[in-house]
């Protein structure tokens, strides 16, 4: 009989089960939406209980239509919505508010007072993250100071705090397991990336008291099992890691230098940075990439909000595309040269900028601009933005060398090009569609003995597309430096 390794992949709008074999090939995934809640203005709930059935009921219909039993899957790896904040009770597993999504921002006037009080730089160094309302720490003492008598229970000691993967591990485990891993533990703003424990100054600063915090152990470590109950054999939990460093590891971006980028919605940059936690001085992420064997690999992270967005509105607000993928065709004709500009900074702009008060614009029309050159200008505004990244990052003294891709937008070959073009590195993707998930895959396989190393593991991925950049570097520095003009004049705020 063979033997098997289920993955979850928790995101933030749907629960996702992938059956892989020992080997790593899919065998067959299911996926489930769950709903949005938005109470207020900028906030976003998820109901713990939508989380954990959604999960459960992908882990079960994968089992069921691959026809394969329980106790033939060897391990379960998670990979999960990062900084996403949970709070349940110790002894009944009842959670005592809804999950705080990382996309909500109502404690931002409390990240504001630590910025007031000079307390950035200590965050930063302690942490490698910025005082903003993305990270768990804050959402965390909002919790504690606003659900009823939720401070005075965690003092008792009676409440867990946890991200996604904990809050899911405590379920699978039957309440038995209250762990984390080093990767999700460095998104809270409580967790010291170079000592790596809870920071007992931070964990003061936000009022949060050590009991409620998980084990934090490697991204590929012993979690306990899942009970049988749920599937129908104990399986062993064997790796757990953030959505973003799993697909680090899923692209085998394992050696400093090699970068990822994931096109979705947003894109999200992540740099393998090796033992060296490199603070940024250009407003990106220091962060964990994954623990193993008790050894830390750092990385460097980017977040740009608008990519895969941009098609979507193009689509959708002003309908000048039937469908994200008629954007290639459209674009194509278009060349380097063309004058339009966009910068898509419909909700502020990200790193390395981190301007919420910036605005969308597109600058250089004519009377010859249409359809094609709106959607040409909205992906390269994708390519340029990763420029800016990679920018930072080279300023940070870190030399990116490939760039990895994945995400929605990679089917966009177009796309591909004018980002080698623009940024002047070679571009490749991956032979699988779903390197987030297949990143815990491999922990979990490492974890149970499947690869001898890192190594061997990395050994797993293949490429699929090569991407060589086309452009003289003058023309690029003189694109590029249009695009800085333009991101000039959108601009509210001076980092
Ligand atoms: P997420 O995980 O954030 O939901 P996905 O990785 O599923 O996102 O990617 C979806 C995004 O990719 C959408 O925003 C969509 O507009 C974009 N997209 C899909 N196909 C194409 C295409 N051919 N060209 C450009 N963008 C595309």
């Amino acid at each position: 009989m063979s033997d098997y390794i289920l993955a979850i992949d928790q995101g933030t709008t749907s629960s996702r089960a992938i059956l892989y074999t020992i080997d790593m090939e899919v065998v067959t995934s299911a996926q489930e939406e769950f709903q949005q809640h938005f109470p207020k203005n900028g906030w976003v709930e998820h109901d713990p209980e939508d989380i954990w059935q959604t999960v459960l009921r992908t882990c079960r219909s994968v089992l069921a239509r691959s026809n394969v039993s329980a106790s033939s899957v060897k391990a379960i790896g998670i990979t999960n919505q990062r900084e996403t904040t949970l709070v349940w009770d110790r002894r009944t597993g009842e959670p005592v508010y809804n999950a705080i999504v990382w996309q909500d921002r109502r404690s931002s006037v409390f990240c504001q007072q630590l910025k007031d009080d000079g307390l950035e730089q200590r965050f930063q160094d302690k942490t490698g993250l910025l005082l903003d309302p993305y990270f768990s720490g804050t959402k965390l003492n909002w919790i504690l100071n606003n659900v009823k008598n939720a401070r005075e229970r965690a003092e008792r000691g009676e409440l867990c705090f946890g991200t996604v993967d904990s809050y899911l591990l405590w379920r699978l485990s039957g309440g038995k397991v209250h762990a984390t891993d080093a990767s999700n533990a460095s998104r809270t703003l409580l967790f010291n990336i170079h000592d790596q424990c809870w920071d007992s100054e931070l964990m003061e600063l936000l009022e949060i008291p050590l009991s409620m915090m998980p084990d934090v152990r490697d991204s590929a470590d012993d979690y306990g099992v899942c009970d049988a109950k749920w599937l129908g054999a104990e399986i062993p939990v064997c790796s757990m890691i953030g959505d973003q460093q799993s697909a680090l590891v899923g692209q085998a971006c394992l050696e400093p230098g090699m970068l990822k980028s994931t096109y979705g919605t947003g894109c999200f940059a992540m740099v393998n940075t090796g033992d060296q936690a490199i603070i940024s001085q250009h407003r990106l992420l220091t962060t964990v990439a994954y623990r193993i064997g008790g050894q830390t690999t750092y990385a460097i992270e980017g977040s740009i909000f608008m990519a895969g967005a941009i098609i979507q509105w193009l689509r959708d607000g002003v309908g000048i595309l039937k469908d994200a993928a008629d954007s290639e065709s459209l674009a194509r004709s278009v060349t380097h040269e063309q004058s339009e500009i966009m910068v898509p900074a419909f909700t502020g702009l990200g790193a390395p900028y981190w301007d919420p008060d910036a605005r969308a614009a597109i600058f250089g029309m004519t009377r010859d601009t249409g359809a094609a050159q709106l959607v040409a200008a909205a992906i390269r505004s994708v390519a340029f933005q990763t420029e800016d990244l990679l920018q930072a990052m080279v300023q940070d003294g870190i030399e990116v060398k490939s760039l990895r891709v994945d995400g929605g937008m990679v089917k966009n070959r177009w796309f591909l090009q004018v980002l080698a073009d623009l940024t002047g590195i070679p571009t490749v993707t991956s032979h699988t569609a779903e390197t987030t998930a297949k990143g815990a895959a491999l922990l979990a396989g490492l974890q149970i003995g499947r690869f001898r190393d890192l190594q061997e593991l990395g050994s797993v991925w293949k490429i699929a597309e090569n991407y060589t950049p086309s452009l003289p570097k003058a023309n690029r520095e003189t694109y590029y430096s249009r695009w800085l003009d333009a991101v000039a004049r959108v601009r509210r705020e001076e980092a």
